[in-house]
């Protein structure tokens, strides 16, 4: 049995390119944890809100990259405490209740997710608060006027977006947005090294329980070069009640190049490719028929990061002193990637608690953008620190308030007393 035709119509481009308009109160750009935080945030005050990503889908780093666990919502120590919450409250509620996190508690409480489960939270999340997501939509370029961002214009490949809004939220890892408007930003002069996770499977469930980590990193060291390996360090997570395990272990450099973008990507995906050749030939008896069930995307750790209004720096997040305009709670211990073998850490005593003021989300000369997540401004150090999720939910959430008590003024007015009010539960709670 045949089906009908379906009739078709032949059309051609005008000689305008089409551009769709899309008006809002609010544009996010980057829907990685802290871009979904800013705009489920924004929407639940009431605001509209336009979210944009140039990836297929939303979620940024923490799914198409796999991290794996969720670390920074604690302090540190045996009596740690909740210091970020938000939609971090939610999603340990939600994913819990369907089997989708595993809670550790180990120096800090760190939660091991389901990619796949925490992508469809997200989803499901922003469509049920009426937010507006646009994916496959690459930033082209910034309308700067005035100290404001007038709109921003995006390719798809169904033609150009421009987004109108009064407020916008740059969480685009990289600072796109401030860097497109003609804003200063940083760019590390030495690498900060970024890994691709990927997942493993087909290795002994049995006898990966006498896995250790630590006789593996010092045999990365010895016999790693031997298969093309470069890092020392590193984690194979096994998660649970499952038959595959989380690899962090490789490192390659992750400038901002366009020409670099595919180099990653290959380079990742054969340092994970010779992890493999490693495990087999080294620990035969859990390793043998071990294989990769998935590559992430390459992840990026510190590329590009705005010039605020201020920087924080590592003697800041030292002292711990509270400032004036804090809009963050962090924890997380210093861990920068800067050696291809080894990554640097500093860590702090049980509970030492830190903060993010608002002077680093901030541009000097923007009263519009607020940047949230791994491109605010902190030197090397102190950014390694706060790039980690716990954080950059945090700085989601304050994006969200202080462009929402902005609205058409600037961000640089707001009262701080108000903010902080409303970022209670971030800045004081200790439950
Ligand atoms: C290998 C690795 C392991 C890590 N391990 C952990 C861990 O175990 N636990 C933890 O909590 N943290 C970890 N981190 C840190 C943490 O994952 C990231 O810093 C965090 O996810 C960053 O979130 P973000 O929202 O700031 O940025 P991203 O997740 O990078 O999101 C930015 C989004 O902006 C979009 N974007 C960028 N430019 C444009 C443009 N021009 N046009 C349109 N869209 C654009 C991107 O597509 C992306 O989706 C790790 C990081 C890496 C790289």
């Amino acid at each position: 049995m045949s089906s009908e035709l379906i009739p078709t119509r032949t059309t051609r481009r005008n000689g305008e390119r089409t551009l769709t308009t899309v008006k809002a109160d609010l544009c996010v750009l980057g829907a990685g944890i802290s871009g979904v935080s800013a705009a489920l945030e924004a929407a639940k005050l009431g605001r509209k809100v336009v979210i944009v990503d140039g990836a297929p889908a939303l979620g940024g780093q923490a799914i198409g990259s796999i991290i794996g666990t969720l670390i920074g919502l604690y302090t540190h120590g045996p009596q740690a405490y909740q210091i970020t919450h938000g939609i971090a409250d939610d999603l340990i509620r939600d994913l819990t209740a369907e089997g989708s996190l595993l809670r550790m508690h180990r120096s800090t409480v760190t939660f091991q997710y389901d990619e796949v489960r925490l992508g469809r939270w997200m989803e499901s999340k922003i469509e049920a608060a009426g937010i507006k997501a646009v994916v496959g939509a690459v930033l082209t370029d910034v309308a700067f006027k005035n100290r404001r961002v007038q709109h921003v214009d995006f390719a798809t490949r169904f033609g150009g977006l421009r987004v109108e809004a009064d407020g916008f939220i740059d969480s685009s890892g990289d600072a796109t947005l401030c860097f497109e408007a003609g804003l200063p930003v940083r760019e590390p002069e030495a690498p900060v090294y970024g890994s691709l996770n990927f997942l493993i499977e087909g290795y002994d469930l049995e006898a990966v329980k006498d896995l250790n980590m630590e006789d593996v990193r010092k045999r990365l060291k010895t016999h790693g070069a031997a298969y093309g390996l470069v890092r020392h360090d590193g984690w194979l997570m096994h998660f649970p009640g499952k038959s595959f395990m989380l690899a962090n272990i490789n490192h390659f450099e992750t400038p901002v190049n366009p020409l670099a973008t595919a180099t990653m990507v290959f380079e990742g995906r054969r340092q994970a490719d010779a992890i493999i050749s490693f495990l087999r030939a080294e620990y035969a008896n859990i390793f043998a028929n071990a294989r990769v069930r998935v590559y992430g995307n390459p992840g990026l750790r510190q590329t590009r990061w705005i010039v605020g209004t201020r920087q924080l720096t590592v003697d800041d997040i030292r002292k711990a002193a509270r400032p004036a305009d804090a809009a963050a709670r962090c924890a997380w211990w210093v861990e920068l990637h800067d050696t291809k073998e080894l990554v640097h850490w500093e860590q702090f005593p049980d509970n030492h608690v830190y903060y993010i003021p608002l002077s680093c989300m901030v541009p000097a000369d923007a009263d519009n953008i607020v940047v949230a997540g791994r491109c605010v401004d902190a030197d090397s150090h102190a950014l390694s620190a706060i790039r980690v999720m716990g954080p950059c939910i945090a700085m989601g959430t304050a994006a969200a308030h202080a462009l929402d008590l902005a609205r058409t003024g600037s961000v640089h007015d707001i009262e701080l007393s108000k903010l902080q009010k409303r970022l209670y539960d971030n800045l004081e709670r200790k439950d």
